[in-house]
Formats: C-alpha cells, sequence, structure tokens
C-alpha cells in the first residue's frame, strides 16, 4: 500500500525531485567526469533492467516526487532509452533529460511524444577543437546541429558549461553574447570535486569572477537579476533586451543546499540524497529480494546531511581522503 507521507528530511525539506542515471556508460570522456582510464565497466545484471527502474521510480511518484529527469553516463546511449521515456511520461511527473546530445536527432520524435520539454545539454566549449580536446572525442558539429534541432522544435534548452581555469574561462563572454540571440539559458558550473577528475579548488571559477567579467563586458547596468524559482540551483540572469537568459550554479563556493529537493537513483538502483553523500542503499537489491523499498527512501532522506554531504566547505578539503564516486557513476 501506498504510504500517505512525503520525502521529508529531518531539516523539513520536502523531496519531490528524482534524477535517475540510467547508465554509468557514455559515448564521450569529459576529462573532469571520466576518469582518464575510463570507468570499469560491470555485469548488466548489476544495473536496473527497463521493468525494475520503472517499478521503483513508481515507488517515489507514489511518495510524493513530481518531477523525474534521466541523467547517466549519457542515458541516450540505453537500448530502451525510447521505452524508459515512453513509460515515464505515462507518470504524473514532469520529465526532463540532461544529455550531450549526441544520439538527440535519433530521439526527437520519442521525446515529444514522452512530453520531455526541458532538456539539459553539456558543451563546454563554442571552439570546436577545444571542445572535442576536453570530451575526447569528435562530435562537437553534430551536437551543435541537434541543438538548432532542438531549438527548432521549441525545446527548453539550457546549455550547461563547466567552466576550470586555464581550459575555457576565456568563454564566459561568447557563450553570454549566445543568450542574447537565441531563446537558451546557459549555466556556468564551477568545478566540483569527483574520484578521479584531479580538482583542486583554484581551478573553479566562482560566481563573483564570472558576474564581474560579465559586467564589465556589457555594462552594469546592461545585467539583470531574474527572480529564481523556489528550489533553483541556478542564479539568473540575462542582458537587457537578449531573447536568452544566463545563470550560476556555485556548488563550490556558495552551494543551494538551504532548499534542496533532489534525490539520486544510481544506475545499479541505490538511492543517494546527496551529491555529496557517501551513504547509499541498495534498493534495486531489496526490490529483487521482494522487500518493501519505501520505508528505506524515507530512512535514507532522514540519513541527509545539511550541506554538500557533511563537507563543510570545499576550500578545507582534504580531496585526497574523500571518497565519492566518479561524476559519471553517480548521475549528474
Ligand atoms: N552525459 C550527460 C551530460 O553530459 O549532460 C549527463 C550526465 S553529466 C554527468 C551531467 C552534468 O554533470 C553535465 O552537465 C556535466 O557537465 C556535469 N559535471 C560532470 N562532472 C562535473 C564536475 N566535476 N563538476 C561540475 N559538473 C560536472
Ligand atoms: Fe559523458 Fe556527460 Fe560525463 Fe561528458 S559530462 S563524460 S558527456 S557523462
Amino acid at each position: 500500500m501506498n504510504k500517505p507521507q512525503n520525502i521529508v528530511d529531518t531539516f523539513g525539506r520536502v523531496h519531490d525531485y528524482l534524477r535517475i542515471s540510467l547508465t554509468e556508460r557514455c559515448n564521450l570522456r569529459c576529462f573532469y567526469c571520466m576518469p582518464e582510464d575510463g570507468i570499469q565497466l560491470r555485469d548488466k545484471a548489476e544495473f536496473m533492467s527497463t521493468e525494475e527502474l520503472i517499478f521503483i521510480a513508481k515507488k517515489f511518484v507514489d511518495l510524493g516526487v513530481k518531477k523525474i529527469r534521466l541523467t547517466g553516463g549519457e542515458p541516450t546511449i540505453r537500448k530502451d532509452f525510447s521505452s524508459i521515456i515512453k513509460q515515464l511520461g505515462e507518470l504524473p511527473v514532469e520529465l526532463g533529460l540532461t544529455t550531450n546530445a549526441v544520439l538527440i536527432d535519433k530521439y526527437i520524435d520519442d521525446l515529444m511524444e514522452a512530453g520531455v520539454k526541458s532538456i539539459n545539454i553539456s558543451l563546454d566549449s563554442l571552439k570546436e577543437e577545444r571542445f572535442n580536446a576536453i570530451s575526447r572525442r569528435g562530435y562537437y558539429t553534430k551536437i551543435k546541429e541537434n541543438i538548432d534541432l532542438l531549438i527548432k522544435n521549441d525545446f527548453h534548452i539550457k546549455i550547461n558549461i563547466v567552466l576550470i581555469k586555464g581550459t575555457n574561462d576565456d568563454e564566459i563572454i561568447d557563450f553570454v553574447k549566445w543568450t542574447v540571440n537565441e531563446k537558451i539559458q546557459i549555466r556556468f558550473i564551477e568545478f566540483m570535486p569527483f574520484d578521479g577528475n584531479n580538482w583542486n579548488f583554484e581551478k573553479k571559477i566562482s560566481y563573483k569572477e564570472i558576474l564581474t567579467e560579465v559586467d564589465s563586458f556589457f555594462g552594469k547596468d546592461q545585467v539583470e537579476k531574474l527572480k529564481d524559482a523556489p528550489n533553483d540551483t541556478t542564479r539568473n540572469f540575462k542582458i537587457k533586451g537578449g531573447l536568452g537568459s544566463f545563470g550560476i550554479i556555485s556548488s563550490v563556493t556558495n552551494p543551494f543546499c538551504d532548499t534542496c529537493n533532489r534525490i539520486r537513483l544510481t544506475a545499479d538502483g541505490k538511492i543517494k540524497n546527496c551529491l555529496f553523500s557517501q551513504s547509499e542503499m541498495d534498493l534495486l537489491g531489496a526490490v529483487r529480494n521482494g522487500e518493501e523499498i519505501q520505508d528505506m527512501i524515507l530512512e535514507n532522506i532522514k540519513g541527509k546531511e545539511k550541506e554538500r554531504g557533511g563537507n563543510k566547505s570545499f576550500e578545507t578539503l582534504d580531496f585526497s581522503k574523500m571518497k565519492n564516486r566518479t561524476m559519471v557513476s553517480i548521475g549528474g
């Protein structure tokens, strides 16, 4: 029987947004996400099947989840991707997708049929050679074409850019200029630490640095602060008169944990209550043993830390002691 309660943590935060990772695998190798030597591939049986994934997703919906976003790894490389979005599209949720967009042309009709409107796309550079070097593959042109295709078909597009000092931090203005003429939202994300990505605090570009640069290029009076939606992780702005907008996700220097409503389900069926949480529960194992999982979900969220999985500040973090999965195996 369904539990009547919502998923609430000890700080009173209601969790109604589930991010499901469909796979740990990817057709790109972005250096800040995938360890240089790749991740160790595991047996298919360790991951949720289509049926298991839908079954578990429904349990979350019964507990009040209203929004589901599919991510990975690269969610579109799963062979059953069409079937998954079709079935999730029938649930009473807002369904979204985070993708590198390499395969979007293949799935655009399925996405429209499933009612997916919001698509987040990673594109860390507007320079072909640089993007292909960051992602260690050669899909820049294909991705740009697919972004145009989505814009033409009225999808709500957000472009995610992980800014890294000395890599792409000279493109902040070029990205913001893009929003002047196109109805897209650009989001600059601070580089975050995960296993195997050689993070250090000095490599991130902070919220303040980005705004200072944009203000000085466009003029402070031309940069308008927009109202942020509740639970939004992004602080949003636009250039006056522009069609699109830009935002900053400052998970490292200025986190947004106070209003966090996110739960993550990894491709191998573990619930993770924060990107940086080190406590996971095996929902898939429980389902396979015929156990009820709703109490596990509620208990896991009760153990959620106030901020960043219990890491008070990344500035003083001893990264060598931090244990977490790679981003690609958590689901970004
Ligand atoms: N493959 C899809 C994509 O690239 O959009 C979905 C998965 S990816 C892990 C989700 C998001 O996580 C991407 O926007 C990516 O830029 C972001 N990401 C990965 N590693 C990160 C890191 N170390 N710091 C900040 N963001 C990161
Ligand atoms: Fe793949 Fe996305 Fe990670 Fe890039 S950011 S390696 S596209 S999962």
